[in-house]
């Protein structure tokens, strides 16, 4: 096992992992950047080192620095978290050239899998149901426009190399079609260097159920269940939640089964999430591979029991997966709100600042992921997530209880945060019924 290990991230994920190190004996190599410095979460590291100015690409994304602090750190594996160098797969293939695991996927299988349009080949090839639409990549216009007649208007237009909801663009009929083709073209040109672009149907409504598994470098591969992240605003995820509500026994069961195909088929090891669209007829498409741990993973954790962190070490280390696919219960109801520094007043712009008074939430069932107190000080430079509520309850009724009550008495103070969306959203019936599609927030809340 290793003796030492390099979390290459910040915040709450960076701090998710010390503890999962310190369990299991671990020491921890941190890094942060000169607007991190003195965090308090940093003091929970063995060892911390600048490795640059504020912005995340003259520090947290410089990789040189990264793998110099590895080296000085005396490493041997590094963790990425999610974000920042999780998903790239050169990144990868650096730690493993300097003899340094990466707490991932091979860089090959990463590669693979970043490609949309290779993932959606592999996927079609294992059997896994995809959104009908192009064969593969998009020649030309006239392509595009007989693909769009024999599927049927509206149709999606994404980039093969897209991620965070950019490159995607809606057509309706042939003139915007035509625009869409060459917007997503050049968006994705501009965005990731590679102008690739496929075709989708749109599919009207739908819902975003995700399937977590797990896959050591003996031939292991399991499941842990689904996640439904249909709570959603402009493709951000807000509320996830398992199982997911309204979701038929036959269905869950096929997407766990065809999550295991497709992981098997891409020679696949560590952590990884196999997100599907959800039609309203109930049948699932596969959207995309996701080759890293996820925000929401601890929705996961508290139905099955399994910390996914410390496997994902494990397996790293070249451990078998220490359970079994009959060893993996899904045990009541998780859910989790995703709590942002951000002013849903005002368009959700970025609320950085001084917490000037904080209350955590407790009490049976309830969860919180955080590195955020009294007196911390929010930067403007890093993503919005300060910090995750997950609750764990025998119901789902007892659950969406058990959430009011912790966001009610949780005070951020000094800062504006998503907790009055999110309380908004758990009073709605369409949402305690289980009822919502991933436009819910936009078409309840327009402004
Ligand atoms: P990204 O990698 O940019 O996050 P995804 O392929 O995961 O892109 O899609 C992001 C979101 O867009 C999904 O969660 C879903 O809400 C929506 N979406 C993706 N594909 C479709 C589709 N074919 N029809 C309708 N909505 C879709």
């Amino acid at each position: 096992m290793f003796k030492r290990i390099l979390v290459a991230n910040r915040g709450e994920i960076a701090l998710r992992i010390f503890r999962a190190c310190r369990e299991m004996g671990i020491e921890t190599v941190a890094i942060f950047s000169e607007a991190d410095r003195g965090a308090a979460y940093l003091d929970l590291a063995d060892e911390a080192y600048c490795v640059g100015p504020p912005r995340a690409t003259d520090s947290y994304l410089k990789m040189d620095r990264v793998i110099s602090t590895a080296e000085i750190g005396n490493v041997q594996a590094i963790h990425p978290g999610y974000g920042f160098l999780a998903e790239n797969a050169h990144f990868a293939e650096i730690c493993r050239s300097c003899k340094i695991e990466f707490v991932g996927p091979s860089h090959e299988a990463m590669q693979l899998l970043g490609d949309k349009n290779a993932a959606r080949d592999l996927a079609r090839k294992a059997d896994v149901p995809t959104v009908p639409g192009s064969d593969g990549l998009l020649e030309n216009e006239a392509q595009a426009l007989a693909i769009a007649h024999e599927i049927g208007f509206p149709v999606l237009i994404k980039a093969s190399a897209g991620g965070g909801g950019r490159g995607m663009r809606v057509a309706r009929n042939d003139l915007s079609l035509k625009s869409a083709l060459q917007q997503a073209k050049a968006e994705a040109q501009a965005a990731f260097g590679n102008g690739d672009i496929y075709l989708e149907k749109y599919v009207g409504h739908p819902r975003h159920v995700e399937v977590q598994i797990m896959a050591d470098t003996h031939g292991n591969v399991v499941h842990l269940w689904e996640r439904d992240c249909t709570m959603q605003r402009r493709h951000q995820k807000l509320i996830e939640e398992s199982p997911s509500p309204q979701l038929a026994d036959e269905t869950r069961q096929a997407m766990c089964e065809a999550a295991v195909r497709l992981v098997q088929a891409a020679d696949y090891t560590n952590a990884g999430t196999v997100e599907f669209i959800v039609d309203e007829e109930g049948h699932h498409y596969f959207i995309e591979l996701n080759a890293r741990i996820q925000v929401e993973h601890p929705v996961t954790e508290m139905i099955t029991g399994i910390d996914l962190i410390k496997a994902q070490i494990l397996v790293a280390a070249g451990e078998p997966l220490p359970f079994a696919q009959e060893d993996i219960p899904s045990r009541g109801v998780a859910i989790e709100c995703r709590i942002n520094a951000e002013d849903p007043e005002h368009n959700f712009r970025p609320s950085p600042g001084k917490i000037t008074h904080f209350v955590p939430p407790g009490g049976f069932g309830v969860r919180f992921d955080s590195h955020i107190h009294a007196g911390y000080e929010i930067s403007p430079y890093y993503d919005s997530l300060i910090a995750k509520l997950i609750v764990h309850q025998p119901t789902r009724h007892d659950a969406i209880a058990c959430m009011r009550r912790a966001l009610s008495e949780m005070r951020i103070d000094g800062i504006k945060t998503t907790v009055p969306l999110l309380l908004k959203i758990l009073e709605t019936s369409d949402f305690v019924e289980g009822r919502v599609d991933t436009t819910f927030v936009e078409r309840t809340w327009p402004s």
